[in-house]
């Protein structure tokens, strides 16, 4: 399906129509919020064949992908918000003292007003859906920007959203950078970016000018540690898992691999059996296997596995023509090597080997907190070893990737893998404002007596 670039022209009248609606009041009400969130849970629920079609045209993703890391999810994260917005919305007293012991004195929970949410394109829906479940249960007006470069989901939110959502409220705006760039002229109260650290330094420039708060879901390279006691093909099957998940086109799918020395070559080997047992004798025939975005994203990985030092162990076929790259592990990796430079974002896997688990330990810290960091061992000594040395957005134990379907955990980076996190009420959190407020009788007038002048002795004698 062909993407139209919402004409520049348009922008300043979608974003004051929107700034319009907000100030109208139209998305306060509880029930009216509810009532969206069914909008979008409809959507995506009564056209999962479309969005199957589309998110499989941009990133070949099989099916069960999709439900399990975006459709699913975003359908769960509606069913919460609409089950506990009540709740979420409600104002919090709060304990006073003396003085206050006759008045209202709470915490409102407030919408912001119009906010921007910029999606990425490796989850196309989810990134930018995610988000709106939270936007919209807040009661902001919202104005959507996905990313262009999954053009065929894209355009197929764009047609769909408007039988579902009401257009006075919420909008899409399509477009590359340029259209991006203009976009970010205007002020929004809240700008919710998800993509590379790179661009997110433009998203906070442009947003510092209007003083507009932001929440940067960045990347990062996730390492996965491996002590010397693990289960070896329970820590192979779930770590092929979650690099191999969407052609490893995630943000926290493990970067590399720390693995401590003694048990690489069972590790090779069940690696090898983990893939086989996932996607048959070849990957690129298996229903169950995505590809990559585009061929400038198949260039970068194929110039790395072309540069690396290390040794290909598992996989390292490629195919431009199909943007095809095998699920691939390459060991023997050092720390300057080319594969250690950048986020992957692919399915290739270094393994650096260590003698101890503290040698990786300095290595992570080396370089920036990562957006997620795994650590897989029977021992709480390493475990505790690792996490209490370490910093990351967030950490697994004996797992990957997931942590981020769990709604009452926050997600997000720390450092230069994101500012902020959502997901669940958490959500809710970031696009309202917490307004305190004191509500006070006309009445009890003799109790002020003491703060007003004149101040004689008497009132200032404590
Ligand atoms: P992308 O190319 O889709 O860009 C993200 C968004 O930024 C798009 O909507 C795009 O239009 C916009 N954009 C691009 N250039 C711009 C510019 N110059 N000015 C303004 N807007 C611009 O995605 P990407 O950047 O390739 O994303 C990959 C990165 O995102 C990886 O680092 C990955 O780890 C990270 N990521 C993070 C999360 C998370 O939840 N923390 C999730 C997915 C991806």
């Amino acid at each position: 399906m062909a993407l139209t670039y919402t004409p520049v022209d348009d922008i300043p009248k979608i974003v004051q129509g929107l700034r319009s609606a907000f100030n109208a009041n139209l998305t306060k009400s509880l029930e009216y919020r509810k009532q969206q969130l069914r909008g979008l849970y409809n959507m995506l629920s009564e056209n999962e064949a479309a969005i199957c079609e589309a998110v499989f045209q941009d990133l070949h993703k099989p099916p069960a992908e999709l439900m399990i890391g975006e459709s699913g999810m975003i359908k769960q994260e509606c069913i919460d918000a609409i089950k506990n917005l009540e709740k979420w919305a409600a104002n919090r007293s709060v304990k006073t003292g003396i003085v206050n012991k006759f008045d209202n004195v709470h915490i409102r929970k407030d919408p912001l007003g119009l906010v921007l949410i910029i999606g990425a394109w490796n989850y196309p829906l989810n990134l930018l859906l995610a988000p709106a479940v939270g936007a919209i249960a807040a009661g902001n007006t919202v104005l959507l920007k996905p990313s262009e470069v999954a053009a065929n989901t894209a355009a197929l939110l764009t047609k769909l959203l408007p039988s579902y959502l009401d257009q006075r409220c919420y909008r899409i705006v399509n477009g590359a950078a340029a259209e991006t760039t203009l976009l970010l002229e205007h002020k929004f109260d809240h700008i919710f970016y998800t993509g590379s650290g790179a661009v997110g330094k433009i998203i906070m420039g442009a947003a510092a000018k209007q003083l507009t708060p932001v929440t940067l879901e960045l990347g990062g390279k996730s390492p996965a540690f491996i002590a010397r006691d693990v289960d070896v093909a329970v820590t192979a099957r779930r770590l092929s898992f979650g690099k191999f998940f969407n052609c490893g086109q995630t943000c926290i799918a493990p970067d590399y691999l720390i693995v401590e020395r003694g048990i690489e070559d069972k590790l090779i080997e069940a690696f090898k059996a983990s893939i086989q047992e996932f996607y048959g004798s070849s990957a690129k025939s298996s229903s169950s296997y995505g590809r990559i975005v585009n061929k400038s994203h198949f260039q970068r990985l194929k110039s790395l596995l072309d540069q690396t030092k290390g040794k290909v162990v598992v996989g390292g076929e490629t195919d431009e023509e199909d943007l095809f790259i095998a699920p691939t592990l390459v060991t023997d990796v050092e720390k300057d090597d080319k594969l250690m430079e950048g986020e992957i974002f692919g399915p290739i896997l270094p393994m650096i080997i260590v003698d101890r688990l503290a040698e990786g330990v300095k290595l992570v810290n080396q370089g920036d907190q990562p957006l997620a960091l795994y650590m897989f061992s029977k021992n709480k000594k390493a475990i505790d070893y690792v996490l209490d040395h370490t910093r990351s957005g967030g950490v697994v134990v004996n797992d990957a990737l997931v942590h981020f379907i769990v709604s009452n955990l926050p997600f997000g980076g720390t450092g230069p893998s994101g500012i902020g996190n959502y997901h669940g009420k958490r959500s809710f959190d970031v696009f309202s404002h917490e307004r305190s407020a004191l509500i006070k009788s006309m009445g009890m007038e003799k109790l002020n007596d003491l703060r007003y002048p004149p101040y004689t002795e008497k009132k200032t004698r404590w």
